[in-house]
Order: C-alpha cells, then structure tokens, then sequence
C-alpha cells in the first residue's frame, strides 16, 4: 500500500524537476462565499497542470532502472507530462492519441519532442495501441493515474499545501481516473487527519460519486462534459480504495457551476485555467460553510484558446 513515506521519496526525486506552486487567494471570493479560499496553483506548474509530478516520480524511477524509452496514451495533459520529462532526462517518447487530436495538444507534445502516434477514438483502442508498442520496442508504458509512483508524485502537492498554509478546515480536489486525489489524500489525512479532503467530479461524470456510495467500482460508459480531463468514466482500481479510505465526501457540480468559477478566475484573478481545474473552485463556493479555510486544488491550465469565449459567462 501506498503511504506517506512513498510521497516523501516522491518529493525527492522530483525536486529539480518540478516547480512548488503557489497559493493565491481573492478578496472579492472570499467576500462572496463567507470563507477564506485560498488557490494552489498547478495551472501555473511545468506544462501546465500537476499531472508532471506523477509522470516525472514514474519515468524518473523507470529510467533510473534501465528505460531508455517511455509510452502513453492521452491527447491531454498526461501526454505532454511524459513528452516533457522524457525530454529532460533524455528519453523517446512516444504519445499515442486519437485520430481526432486537437493539433494545439499535438503541437505541445512535439514541442517537448515526443513522437505523436494516431489511433483510434476510444482510451481503450489507445492503450491497447501504447502496449503494443511497449512490448514490441522494449519501452515502458506510462500509466495516467493507477500506478503507485503515479499517485505518490500527485501526492507532493499535497505536502506543499500543508507546508504553505496552517489552520486548514477542507481541501477540495478534482477527481477523473483518481490518482491525483490518492496521493493528496494520502499526505493529508497521514499528516493531519482532521483535514476534511472533498472530491469534487462534474454531475456528467460522476463514476467516482457513484462507486463511492455503491462501494464498488462502477463504469458509466461515454462521458461528455466541458472538463475534459475528468472524463475517465471508472475509478482506477488502485485509486479507488484509497479514495473509499481517506475521501471524506464526493461532490457534483454542475456545467455551469464550472463556467461561472472559471469566469470570475479570469475576470478578478485574471488567471487562464481549464474547466477540469476550475471544478474544484465552483465546489469551494458552493460549499455552504461559513468561516473556514479551504484550498482548491486548481489542476490545470491548459484549454484551447478557441474554447475560452464559450466558457465565460456573465
Ligand atoms: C488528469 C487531470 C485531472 C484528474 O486527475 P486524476 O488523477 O485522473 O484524477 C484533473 N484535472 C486536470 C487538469 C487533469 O489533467
């Protein structure tokens, strides 16, 4: 089992690598909801969102043991994590993405100078697809989240929360496949129980939410909202005990919930996230508490510039 000690090894092999992030807060917010929010900022971490924490405890550990090369399969942000530490260490990497790949997250992987291979539409056609090619080529697939080097990398933002802010009452985290919430919860609730850790998934993916209430794993199939990042519709079967163990509760926002907080983030903020990253914020404001502390855990930044006009709302 993964544990605190896990995230603390975590945190030293990625030092060089990754960038401590900030916590940022708003007067006008914290005037509105009646709580002090405070932001950490993982849109503002290297390629724009935490998902290099995971990848870089993963490819380091793997190339420290031999890889000379590295595969996954996202169009997203995981994709551009696992092009660029590979990049960094250097390592080939491949990506593999489907057909219908916006060219801008093309582009971001060839930046990094990771190979991109098309296949399919389907995560399950991709996978299948990265396998192949791992077991033809002697690489090593990189999971996205159901890993445990994964989830101890995601784990460290969790540690610098606590480092940066004292008195916390709750942290909201953005919930897809679950391995960033794993590690988060882990290095709270090993460090200071009495933290309440919320996760926080859109009402038109709520896998994690129903698993959690059904006690099992439950697939939802095709899933189709605005926070592209949290579409996996299964919690991974290594995060998914550990969500049931530490997660105090699951909440669901809805579409537009998500749009409003991403536009007061650009508006009085003037910060860019992505919707998959603004969740937890539009949970934050919609908590009902009054006078607490809480940190939103603000995943990513990473959205197309062309989407931008349809998520600002009045
Ligand atoms: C991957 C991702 C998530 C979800 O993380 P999981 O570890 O899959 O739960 C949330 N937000 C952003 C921006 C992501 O890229």
């Amino acid at each position: 089992m993964m544990g605190l000690e896990h995230i603390h090894q975590a945190r030293e092999r990625i030092a060089k690598i990754i960038k401590r992030t900030p916590l940022m807060c708003s007067n006008t917010i914290d005037e509105k909801i009646g709580n002090q929010l405070f932001l950490k900022c993982e849109h503002l971490q290297k390629t724009g969102s935490f998902k290099l924490r995971g990848a870089s405890n993963k490819v380091i550990f793997e190339a420290e043991h031999n890889a000379r090369y590295v595969v996954a399969a996202s169009s997203g942000n995981h994709g551009q994590a696992v092009a660029y530490i590979a990049n960094q260490l250097g390592l080939k990497s491949t990506i593999v993405v489907p057909e219908n790949a916006a060219t801008c997250k093309q582009e971001a992987i060839k930046a990094y100078h990771g190979g991109v291979e098309f296949c399919g539409f389907t995560s399950g056609e991709r996978i299948e697809r990265a396998k192949q090619i791992c077991e033809d080529e002697q690489a090593v697939f990189i999971p996205p989240y159901d890993d445990p080097l994964v989830i101890a990398g995601q784990g460290t933002a969790g540690l610098e929360i606590l480092e940066q802010l004292d008195q916390i009452d709750e942290v909201y985290v953005p919930i897809g496949g679950g391995g960033l919430i794993s590690g988060i919860a882990t290095a709270i609730k090993e460090s200071n129980p009495r933290i309440r850790v919320i996760g926080v998934e859109p009402t038109l993916a709520n896998d994690t939410y129903l698993s959690y209430h059904n006690g099992k794993r439950i697939n939802i199939g095709v899933t189709t909202t605005i926070a592209d990042g949290l579409r996996t519709s299964i919690p991974g079967e290594l995060t998914f005990p550990i969500v049931q163990k530490y997660v105090d509760e699951i909440v669901l926002v809805e579409e537009e919930a998500i749009k409003r907080a991403f536009t007061l983030v650009f508006t009085r903020m003037k910060q860019v996230i992505e919707p998959s990253g603004a969740i937890s914020i539009a949970a934050a404001m919609e908590s009902g508490a009054r006078g607490k502390r809480i940190v939103a855990l603000v995943s990513g930044g990473n959205v197309d510039t062309a989407v931008i006009p349809s998520l600002l709302i009045e």
